[in-house]
């Protein structure tokens, strides 16, 4: 972590960008990079500081990362598409070397939290269907009007967006941020420092208090705890994370996507497209609905998590098409030329339904509505799915 090409250690009242962005407090952080809740004293607002690790790959990745940020900026100006916005960058100098820094908006908890904070019980089909249309129309944008695949679509990686926004007016909304590190006494002259315990105690109090005005949507989320009715609340959301992305037209990595939300053709090195993130994207669909992930591959005594993975896909979703099963780079490690799996010979068979209905407790319509959904979405051909736009035409939705 912080050492040389690692993370920066940032510090509560920490200036950056010639003392443009004062950090607040960490919101989060990856394998890449810190984030950390910033105050933008030339705007008066609240952002979103990802300081990249320093080292030369990670550097590198930033600097793409701000490649597709910027187009997707670009071609959404009035900030609609449900995409993060990128708003600025630079490099800054610490003593673990040059960080690129992405300023973004700054966005809510993300929907893995929302899950949790529902205790995995799935967070009712309403909403389920209102993140369902916000994240289709930034798969819709990132797709057909600019040719990118975002490669790694999952719950950590769609934020909620907050419906007030208090860094419009920080004063009045009753939160002032972290502008120093010390304080000067303006009769004695004398600088006083605050101490490092005290810095972080403000921090605390004041995204707590942004919380409350739900800007982290930590407050949708812990209303939700307390079972009051959401019904009021609007929850939109967000596409966050692009440091995968990649052109449709130059895809560069094989192997894409997290474990459980990872394609069959991704699997079996069939190559991919944007079709591979609308499969993502319908796994993330259940995992909303019913609080679990839909695949949850294991390697067994004997075989691969990659064969489990296409195991429990077939359970649930029937056999694989042959031509479908044949035609990866990997295809013989896995399939025998009848097209079945070679060490994993026995499948029970789970449709999405009925799983959705004796696993869940979903009514007969309820599970049919969200299957029918789901299923072609879930299609072994890649091809054969639905794109992001065609989904959004679906009456299930609206
Ligand atoms: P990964 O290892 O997943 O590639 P990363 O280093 O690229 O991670 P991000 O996924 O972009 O970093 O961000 C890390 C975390 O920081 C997110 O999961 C989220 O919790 C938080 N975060 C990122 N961007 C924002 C934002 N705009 N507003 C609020 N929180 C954010
Ligand atoms: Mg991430
Ligand atoms: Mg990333």
């Amino acid at each position: 972590g912080y050492r040389k090409g690692g993370y920066h250690a940032a510090r509560p009242g920490d200036r950056f960008a010639g003392g443009r962005f004062v950090a607040q407090r960490k919101l989060g952080w990856g394998n890449f990079s810190t984030v950390w809740l910033a105050y933008d004293t030339l705007l008066n607002r609240f952002v979103a500081l990802k300081i990249q690790k320093s080292a030369r790959d990670y550097a590198q990745a930033a600097l793409h990362e701000i490649e597709l940020l910027s187009a997707i900026a670009k071609g959404d100006p009035t900030n609609s598409k449900n995409v993060v916005r990128l708003l600025d960058h630079f490099k800054h100098a610490g003593p673990n070397g040059q960080h690129v820094c992405l300023v973004t908006e700054f966005l809510g908890d993300s929907l893995l939290r929302l899950i949790r904070y529902n205790r995995n019980k799935g967070i009712g089909l309403s909403r389920v269907k209102e993140i369902c249309r916000s994240v289709l129309v930034g798969l819709d944008y990132l797709h057909r009007e600019l040719g990118i695949i975002h490669t790694d679509l999952k719950p950590e990686n769609v934020l909620l967006v907050s419906t007030i926004n208090p860094s419009k007016d920080p004063v009045r909304s009753g939160f002032t941020p972290i502008l120093e590190r010390t304080v000067t006494n303006q009769y004695s002259g004398s600088v006083i420092s605050f101490s490092e315990k005290m810095l972080k105690m403000r921090a605390r109090r004041a995204v707590a208090k942004i919380s409350q005005r739900r800007v982290s949507l930590g407050g949708v989320a812990a209303e939700m705890e307390k079972d009051r009715s959401l019904d009021g609340v609007n929850l939109k959301c967000k596409i966050v994370d692009f440091g995968n992305a990649c052109w449709g037209s130059q895809q560069l990595a094989g192997e894409i996507q997290t474990r459980q939300y990872r394609a069959p053709e991704v699997i079996i090195g069939a190559g991919y497209s944007y079709s591979a993130d609308m499969w993502s994207f319908a796994c993330m669909a259940f995992e909303l609905a019913t609080g679990e992930v839909l695949f949850a591959p294991k390697t067994c005594q004997g075989c691969s998590e990659d064969e489990d993975h296409l195991a429990l896909m077939m359970e649930t979703l029937g056999k694989m098409p042959k031509k479908i099963a044949s035609s990866g780079t990997r295809s013989k490690d896995y399939f025998d030329r009848h097209g079945d799996l070679k060490r994993i010979r026995r499948l029970k068979f789970w449709p999405l339904e009925r799983l959705l209905v004796q696993r869940y407790n979903f009514t007969e319509p309820d599970a049919q509505g969200l299957a029918d959904f789901l299923r072609p979405i879930l299609d072994f051909t890649p091809e054969n799915r639905p794109t992001a736009a065609d989904c959004l035409k679906n009456p299930w939705l609206n």
